[in-house]
């Protein structure tokens, strides 16, 4: 039920609206004078906007923007609209932007909007930082800046050459790429927060190697140890920082209703994760991925409905999960596509995620399509990107037709859609 007045208010928006008119009164300084919580900011909705391509921009829950702003119609928005964006991280808000060497994204911030700042050229910061998909930077994200002041070469031992971390900060739920140059003949170890990395050694002294920062990852100041093992038996060891702050992930809260509880089989589920759980650990030790990943969908049937990161809270209760892949909506029977090279380790039926497709992609490195309605391909089969691998459905636990999509490095969710904005490595 809507309150009078805001039957009026809507009424004032939508005969404005139908008369083309571009001034009115909005939810949002309707609500001037309330306390804002601290980061919340307010957007203005451009033409051609959608709530759901607003939310995945700031990188913010849907129905945390509907509720925010009054929103009980998610189609009801148009340009000019001031809508309040909730949900920051504080500490991405307190983090200073940089030295002009990098730039942390802040809600609000665009390609052309950060190359003003620093007096750059978009294109630019797009080649440094191996962006494919720009228009999708994700809050909390550091960009380098090309051209920035530079620092004193900083003194390397000893075999080391250079070491170059793609985010020295970095939000909860992303990848963390190294690059490592030897100038000796060696074989390069390393570790962070004390699980070890694999490096992919691509000759001449040249390595790099990927690692999971956990979406519930305490945010704090985390070792990377970079070993070059030469070939006397001798070790060199080099020591980094990578500051890992909170990420700018909702918090959604779920009741789960005791009936359906009753349908989770401790047992079923445990058993099932412990077959994934061994999946994710049998590492093919080279990449058989190359570049940035493709969506998984057509991308005109693209519509994202749950986001990587979101924390989950169960009937009420303290913050204990969080959603380990990123959801699309679709109607059953929409193809599902391999978004990178691969092989596939699992095609079966599984009691939680119902048909479901695991890929390696090799150096630790997974994704899974769960929830589908058909499988197109069987174990050990060999994928390229774009092949069909099976179609939306609504099998396993589920509410609706969509499919869950996750990628895991070393046991470890990511957010997936890193994947597709970015060259990895
Ligand atoms: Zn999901």
């Amino acid at each position: 039920m809507i309150s009078f007045q805001e039957s009026i208010k809507l009424l004032t928006i939508l005969t404005l609206v139908l008369l083309g008119i571009g001034i009115f009164v909005t939810p949002a300084l309707a609500q001037e004078g309330k306390q804002q919580e601290p980061g919340a900011f307010i957007y203005t909705v451009q033409p051609g906007d959608t709530l759901a391509a607003i939310a995945l921009r700031y990188n913010r829950n849907l129905f945390d923007i509907a509720l925010a702003n009054n929103l009980s119609n998610f189609d009801l928005i148009f340009p000019g609209q001031r809508l309040t964006l909730p949900n920051i991280s504080a500490q991405i808000a307190a983090t200073p932007q940089g030295d002009g060497r990098t730039h942390i994204v802040r809600p609000g911030d665009t390609l052309f909007s950060i190359a003003n700042i620093y007096g750059v050229s978009p294109e630019a910061i797009v080649g440094v930082n191996r962006l494919v998909n720009p228009d999708f930077l994700q809050v909390g994200q550091t960009l380098k800046i090309p051209g920035g002041p530079q620092t004193e070469p900083e003194k390397l031992p000893t075999p080391f050459a250079s070491v170059e971390l793609s985010e020295p900060t970095i939000i909860q739920g992303r990848t963390l790429i190294i690059w490592v140059k030897l100038a000796a003949a060696a074989t390069l170890s390393g570790d962070f927060d004390n699980r070890p990395i694999l490096f992919n050694d691509g000759g001449n002294g040249q390595f790099w190697g990927i690692t999971a920062i956990p979406a519930l990852a305490e945010p704090k100041i985390y070792p990377l140890k970079l070993t070059a093992n030469l070939v006397d038996g001798s070790q060199v060891t080099v020591l980094r920082n990578v500051n890992v702050i909170e990420g700018p992930y909702g918090v959604e809260s779920i009741q789960v209703d005791e009936q359906r509880e009753e349908l989770l089989d401790p047992e079923i589920v445990q058993v099932e994760q412990a077959k994934l759980d061994y999946l994710w650990s049998q590492i093919s030790p080279r990449p058989l991925w190359q570049g940035s990943f493709h969506y998984p969908m057509p991308p005109d049937t693209l519509r994202l409905t749950s986001y990587f990161g979101t924390r989950r809270s169960y009937n009420g209760g303290e913050i204990a999960s969080f959603h380990a892949g990123t959801d699309f909506g679709g109607d059953v029977g929409v193809p599902i596509y391999a978004p990178a090279a691969g092989k596939v380790v699992l095609a079966e039926k599984l009691m939680v995620r119902g048909n479901a497709v695991v890929i390696d992609h090799g150096l630790g490195l997974f994704s899974g399509y769960w929830h589908q309605n058909q499988l197109a391909v069987v174990v050990d089969q060999e994928v390229k990107p774009g092949d069909l691998i099976g179609f939306i459905g609504d099998t396993g636990l589920v509410t609706g037709p969509h499919l869950h999509w996750e990628v895991r490095l070393n046991g470890i969710a990511i957010e997936p859609l890193q994947w597709v904005q970015q060259m990895i490595p």
